[in-house]
């Protein structure tokens, strides 16, 4: 804390002397400005006081200056005296000796024709250019030649004597300069025939029909009339390029309209794209180059044709194809629903014959066929899950008897019954199939020995229970069975013959039951 505290002070003392000093030396530098200050202003007084008289503009502003100086110092009314002093001095009249008289006074004898103006405008020259010269200045100078040029006695005394005002003018030399001026000039072709005739003019001014106002008159007309032209010919272009721009916006539409439109011919359209592109390009540079309107207008016109015929053959080739695709498409629609209505039949067929072959007709039942695919199936799956499989064999008993006594109809009658009640009586995982004859052969999954013998008790029970009958006779009907349960190293046809056996077995130990082995 108290380290704290003397680091303080240190720092504080240190600031302290600092800001003294800085505060000795701003006092010095203010100092210094005072005696500057007083210098500068007493400098300005003294050379405001050399320099008067010396030029009678000047003065005014020098003695305002001065007093201001000497009186008090107000910085924005000093910066507006020294703006006026500083146009004061740029607009003085320049000194002799820089004058460039030579050219001026060359000019004049040009222009002024008279001998006796020429011979004063000679000899204010020469008093110019000498050492004894009283002309200072150019005012005076322009004095002295106005003296010459406008001879004070030449006014008319008379209001009603009408003086013909003198040309002065060298119309040979303003024709030539006219001339060269022409031929910087374009004249755009409509005018080109009267630019010609004042040409001719221009050419022999003294000799043409015309005075020589008429025709500078005729050409002033002409260039304005030529800058009318011009100003309007701009705006003809201007107007021009924006209807362009419209025409071309309506254009693009088309094209993507008929881009859109145009889903077979992706060919044909970039085709049109490149084309239209192309064509616009070269109407921007022509547009650009191009100095006639004329010009320019056919060759746009021209553009628009082109683009035009390019759309319309598009158009039409689009519309073609857009044709031909639509009748593909409705002859594919056509083909299509054919070939759903063929393919039904066909699955309809193909149903009905495959039920044929794996399906007995008079009961229903799955066959022979069946059975042995079934019982492929129901193995492996034995092999893969090890649930127990058992085979049931039904023979109905005597029915050769039953045949015989009821005729061949009502047997079928009791197949179809029988047969009917053994589907009915098994779970929807039983298969049962018609194997042959009187003979039906179950599968059963997931079930074993006993409960299937259970099963197929409560079954040929049922079987002889069920009242039969054919032509109002009681028909009786029982049933035997054999059964067996898959085991490891059983085949098909030995699962099968173990089951046959226990049938055998069931024939042979009076029928109307059901054994296993
Ligand atoms: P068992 O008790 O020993 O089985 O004697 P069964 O008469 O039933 O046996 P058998 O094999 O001697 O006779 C079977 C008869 O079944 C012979 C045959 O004419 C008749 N049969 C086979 N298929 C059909 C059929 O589809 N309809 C009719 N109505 N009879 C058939
Ligand atoms: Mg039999
Ligand atoms: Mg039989």
């Amino acid at each position: 804390m108290g380290f704290f505290t003397k680091q303080n002070e240190d720092l504080s003392e240190q600031w302290r002397k600092k800001y003294l000093n800085l505060f000795d030396e701003q006092n010095k530098v203010e100092h210094t400005h005072q005696e500057k200050e007083k210098l500068l202003r007493q400098f300005i007084i003294q050379l405001s006081i050399i320099t008067e008289g010396r030029d009678k503009y000047l003065d005014p502003i020098l003695i305002r200056l001065r007093n201001h100086i000497k009186d008090e110092f107000d910085l924005a009314i000093l910066k507006m005296e020294l703006k006026t002093f500083n146009e004061s001095v740029k607009n003085m009249p320049v000194a002799k000796k820089n004058l460039k008289a030579d050219l001026l006074f060359d000019f004049l004898v040009r222009q002024y024709k008279d001998s006796a103006q020429q011979t004063a405008l000679r000899d204010l020259q020469k008093l110019v250019n000498s050492e004894e010269t009283m002309i200072e200045q150019v005012s005076d100078l322009f004095i002295e030649i106005l003296k010459i040029i406008e001879p004070v006695e030449q006014k008319p005394l008379n209001s009603e004597e009408i003086v013909e005002p003198v040309v002065y003018v060298d119309v040979n030399v303003v024709s030539q300069q006219l001339l060269q001026y022409f031929g910087a000039l374009a004249i755009p072709a409509v005018f080109e025939q009267p630019a010609e005739l004042l040409k001719e003019a221009l050419l022999n001014p003294n000799h043409s029909t015309m005075l020589f106002e008429e025709i500078l008159n005729d050409l002033v007309k002409l260039l304005l009339r030529i800058k009318e032209y011009s100003e309007a010919e701009q705006q003809d272009i201007d107007q021009f390029l924006l209807h362009i721009a419209n025409q071309l916006s309506e254009l693009n539409v088309i094209v993507t309209e008929t881009n859109a439109a145009a889903n077979s011919s992706v060919k044909s359209r970039n085709k049109l794209d490149q084309s239209v592109f192309t064509q616009i390009r070269e109407l921007q540079v022509q547009a650009i180059k191009v100095k006639s309107l004329d010009i320019l207008k056919e060759n746009v016109n021209q553009c628009f044709k082109t683009i035009a015929a390019e759309i319309k053959a598009h158009h039409q080739q689009d519309q073609e194809q857009q044709q031909k695709f639509q009748d593909h498409m409705a002859e594919l629609v056509n083909k299509m629903i054919s070939l759903e209505l063929e393919s039904e039949n066909l699955k309809a067929e193909l149903k009905v014959i495959h039920t044929q072959a794996t399906h007995d007709t008079l009961t229903g039942l799955s066959n022979r066929n069946a059975y042995n695919q079934r019982l492929k199936d129901e193995i492996a799956r034995y092999k893969r899950y090890h649930t127990p499989l058992t085979m049931a064999i039904w023979d109905i008993d005597h029915f050769k008897n039953i045949n015989d006594t009821f005729g061949h109809k009502a047997g079928d009658k009791v197949l179809a019954l029988t047969a009917n009640q053994l589907q009915e009586s098994t779970r929807d995982t039983d298969f049962i199939s018609r194997f042959g004859g009187e003979e039906f052969v179950m599968l059963l999954p997931n079930t074993d020995i006993t409960l299937a013998l259970k099963l197929a008790e409560d079954l040929r029970e049922l079987i002889t229970a069920t009242g039969f009958n054919a032509n109002g006779k009681a028909v009786p009907v029982t049933i035997s069975c054999g059964l067996t349960e898959f085991v490891d190293d059983d085949t098909e046809d030995s699962f099968f013959e173990r089951a046959d056996k226990a049938l055998y077995e069931a024939k042979n130990t009076g029928r109307n039951r059901c054994c296993i082995i």
